[in-house]
């Protein structure tokens, strides 16, 4: 395959001097394991205690990995990202919310993107976390089949009920959800109601798609076994397919209650199972619909080797490249560059709200070391050509 990630000419077209310095200062910043978990203990409380410090973080770390505050406000990204050919996903990044109105007012900032995507061409996707729309616990309950409560039945009716309007509302402009994966603990009762989401919207082609993580050694035999399912009930699968997030917490959490580490044996074990999915995938299209969320390079070579040997175009609508904003942008616009469809997860949302997203950002890039080595290694390479040119 052509290799084409180490052009930072196109990779960083977008980006000042100014932002290629923000960003080395951030990635080498978050290089720093200990740095990372003191900043994280210090904005924590920095931000709990009201201290104004929004503007700072703003136009540091938030600029670099979110696109604004409100739909509106990530327009000038929106626009500036598809003048190269790169789409994007607003993912509205509050987590870790708790009570039911909050679950509401998630609800409306779902339907609200997906309004701003149907006047929006750049947006072809929305995006939602199943734990944005109910207790994490009445997942966990359903998904370790413990008897709900009555007020437990109600509340997951109104789970129920809120990923349908989504879904629903989707369905009628046409424009795809992507469901985010979670913890494995909660995760078959999302996979089952996203499930019965497919099999009712998902007819003609995929509008709703789950995510299969798979640092999960039984995902691939999921996959088979659901692609079954939907052969027989006549709908089409949407899939992001990931790696996963939320390894050492899967991990430490197995080991604690003795059961069966449900995450791969190693990194290649993890790396093997994506290239088999990937491949099981591509030669299903007509069933199955990917997104293939990696900031992998060898892995995004095998999605474009793939393509070529199915001669399927390299913008077939069916298969897209994704990537998250302020990450990889060497694999996104080089992606973009030679024509293949490739979207970036935008995430925005007020900046105190989207603070437990950032935290989660640099701690997990601090813990895949090889990644923040490679987004410096392009910002010096870039920076250096440019010093050459003028
Ligand atoms: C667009 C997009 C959407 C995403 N959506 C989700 C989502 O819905 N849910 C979710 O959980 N994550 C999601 N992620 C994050 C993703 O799962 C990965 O954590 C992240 O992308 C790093 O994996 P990689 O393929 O990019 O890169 P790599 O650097 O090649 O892989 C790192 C990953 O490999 C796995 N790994 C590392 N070490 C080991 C080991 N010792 N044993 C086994 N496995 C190991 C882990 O999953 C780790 O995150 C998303 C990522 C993107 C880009």
């Amino acid at each position: 395959m052509k290799q084409i990630f180490d052009n930072t000419e196109i990779a960083l077209a977008l980006k000042s001097n100014y932002e290629i310095d923000r960003a080395q200062l951030l990635f080498k910043m978050i290089t720093r394991d200990r740095l990372v978990k003191i900043g994280s203990t210090v904005a924590k409380f920095v931000l709990k205690a009201n201290l104004p410090v929004e503007k700072l973080i703003r136009i540091t770390v938030f600029n670099h990995f979110c696109g604004g505050i409100s739909e509106e406000d990530c327009t000038n990204t929106v626009n500036k990202l598809f003048s190269k050919k790169v789409y994007a996903v607003l993912d509205y990044s509050a987590e870790g919310k708790e009570e039911e109105v909050q679950f509401g007012a998630v609800q409306n900032k779902i339907l609200n993107t997906l309004e701003y995507a149907k006047s929006n061409s750049c947006v072809p996707f929305v995006v939602f976390k199943p734990t944005g729309l109910g207790r994490f616990k009445i997942f966990q309950k359903q998904t370790e089949n413990i008897l709900l409560t009555t007020l437990e039945k109600q509340e997951w009716e109104t789970i129920v009920k809120r990923f349908d309007t989504i879904c629903a509302r989707a369905s009628a402009y046409n424009i795809p959800v992507l469901i985010d994966a979670e913890e494995s603990w909660m995760q078959d009762a999302a996979d089952n109601l996203i499930e019965k989401m497919m099999e009712k919207y998902n007819k003609q082609r995929a509008i709703v798609f789950n995510t299969l993580q798979v640092y999960r050694w039984d995902r691939l035999i999921y996959l088979k076994e659901l692609h079954e399912r939907a052969k027989q009930c006549g709908f089409k699968i949407g899939m992001k397919l990931v790696r996963g997030a939320y390894m050492e917490k899967e991990r430490k959490r197995a080991q604690e209650n003795g059961y069966k580490d449900p995450i791969c044996i190693n990194k290649i074990a993890t790396d093997n199972l994506y290239n088999d999915t990937l491949k099981y995938m591509v030669e299903n299209v007509n069933d199955i619909e990917i997104f293939a969320g990696t900031h992998n390079e060898e892995s995004s070579y095998l999605l474009m080797s793939l393509l070529e040997k199915n001669n399927i175009a390299t913008n077939d609508h069916r298969i897209w490249f994704g990537q998250l904003f302020g990450m990889s942008d060497h694999i996104s616009f080089n992606l973009s560059n030679d024509n293949y469809n490739v979207a970036k997860y935008l995430p925005y949302g007020p900046v105190k709200d989207v603070m437990p997203y950032l935290i989660r950002r640099a701690e997990e890039n601090s813990s895949v070391a090889g990644q923040t080595t490679r987004e410096l290694y392009i910002l010096k390479k870039e920076k250096e050509r440019r010093k050459l040119k003028s």
